[in-house]
């Protein structure tokens, strides 16, 4: 069954020669050079070994870094029905350009991904329209009402790649229950926005010292983390399994160790968000910096980071969330939630992350293209015979977020502004490229 859909493009022919090469999972970490042909990796090789195929392009990797294409379990694409916001085109454009060769998105959309004809249109616009592969997850339950579930075993025959309804928590343990009972007929994953409403109300960012301070209501930390325990104990009596997303407080990540400790069947993702920023960054009151889980503090942030380094959180996920100029330029307590994070989310943490030594850079590689894992796709390699899924990143090159604008349809990065190293230079998704940066010179040897 397929579950990922993009659209044809011509199948590179190129030799990327002398870049230093890293695979963690294939046990590859050495300068060498990479043959695409056919779309296919037709050779490795050391250094200046390889030419380029007849009539193709021969790129000078040296000083660059070739890394399987990441993949991003969590985005919104806002397809259909708020294409003004982003569309399959612009949002897999963002994708490809942050080194991305397949990301997976969101069922909140209007209407909600949450039957077999919108699924369905949906994969058909996708191999129109989208540069690298994407997957739809669909709603666990209609309309993201929480009362009833779908049609979880239809909507998994016709593709569906998980099930989440995310955006909302899923409040009815009960409901839950019954949603992993049909998980575990159909197979996928649950994926869980994990909140209690009753403790988050009409928060705007995290509940502590800042929020006192600038006086907004706040989000406590165990309006996630209770959440995520209690699910863990469902799953733990009826089987199944769960993906928790976008972790954002320590309690959650204690949450999630006890219940993998315990062989639960429980899966974490964190965005870059949480890994490189915290509520400090909310002074300001830049509504660029709200969003839900919010960012929370340094001790959170520090046990995000530990957790995602010891493997307890499985891999990072973007949570990709752009809105219109007019939904975030308002007060910051009016402003939505939610920030985009495809075109920064290596440069982010190669920054705060890898430069700093708090993560090893072949560990923060895995953790990008474990996604795909998770969600029982292909995991990208970089190994004879693949098909080619690759990003080629300048490590060093710094830029400054959104001085040369973006490729999503909307603006509201919360890094905008900062200065970041690393770069992507080339990314080639599903044996095609998908994304080539702008200043980047290609062509003759
Ligand atoms: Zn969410
Ligand atoms: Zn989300």
């Amino acid at each position: 069954m397929r579950r990922l859909f993009s659209a044809q493009t011509p199948p590179a022919e190129l030799l990327i020669r002398g870049a230093h090469l890293l695979d963690p999972r294939g046990g590859i970490d050495a300068p060498g050079d990479v043959l695409v042909s056919g779309g296919t990796i037709a050779a490795l090789g050391p250094p200046g070994s390889l030419a380029a195929p007849p009539g193709g392009e021969s790129i000078d990797g040296a000083g660059r870094h070739v890394f399987p294409a990441f993949v991003d379990p969590h985005v919104h694409l806002r397809v259909p029905g708020e294409e003004h916001k982003e569309d399959l085109h612009s949002g897999t454009r963002a994708a490809a350009a942050g080194g991305f060769g397949a990301v997976i998105a969101m069922p909140n959309t209007r209407p909600t991904i949450d039957n077999t004809a919108v699924l369905g249109s949906l994969r058909e616009a996708a191999m129109r329209e989208a540069r690298v592969p994407v997957g739809f997850m669909a709603a666990i339950s209609p309309g993201l009402a929480g009362d009833r579930l779908t049609e979880m075993v239809e909507l998994r025959g016709a593709g569906a790649a998980a099930f989440t309804d995310d955006g909302r928590p899923v409040i009815s343990a009960g409901l839950l229950r019954r949603a992993l009972q049909y998980q575990r007929l159909c197979g996928g994953v649950l994926a869980l926005h994990e909140e209690d409403p009753s403790l988050s109300g009409a928060g705007a960012m995290h509940e502590g010292e800042v929020s006192a301070l600038l006086g907004i209501a706040g989000i406590p930390s165990i309006s996630e983390s209770t959440m995520v325990a209690r699910d863990a104990a469902i799953a733990a009596h009826e089987g199944g399994r769960l993906h928790m997303q976008h972790l954002s407080a320590r309690e959650s990540v204690e949450a999630v160790a006890a219940a993998k400790a315990a062989g639960v069947a429980v899966t974490a993702e964190v965005s870059p968000h949480h890994l490189s920023l915290t509520d400090d960054d909310v002074r300001g009151l830049d509504t660029r910096a709200k969003m839900n889980p919010p960012l929370r503090t340094e001790s959170d942030r520090t046990a995000l980071v530990d957790g995602l380094r010891s493997g307890t959180i499985d891999c990072v996920a973007t949570d990709h969330a752009p809105h219109a100029r007019e939904d975030k330029d308002v007060p910051f307590e009016q402003a939505a939630m939610g920030t985009i994070g495809l075109e920064t989310a290596f440069a982010a943490l190669n920054t705060t992350l890898v430069r700093p030594g708090l993560l090893g850079l072949s560990a923060l590689i895995e953790r990008m293209t474990a996604g795909a894992r998770v969600f029982d796709l292909e995991v990208p390699t970089i190994a004879v015979g693949a098909q080619a899924n690759l990003c080629l990143v300048d490590l060093d090159a710094a830029w400054r977020v959104g001085e040369a604008g973006y490729e999503s349809r909307s603006e509201n990065c919360c890094f905008g502004g900062r200065l970041l190293h690393g770069r992507v230079l080339l990314t080639i998704a599903a044996g095609g490229v998908a994304y080539r940066q702008r200043a980047f010179a290609v062509g003759a040897a």
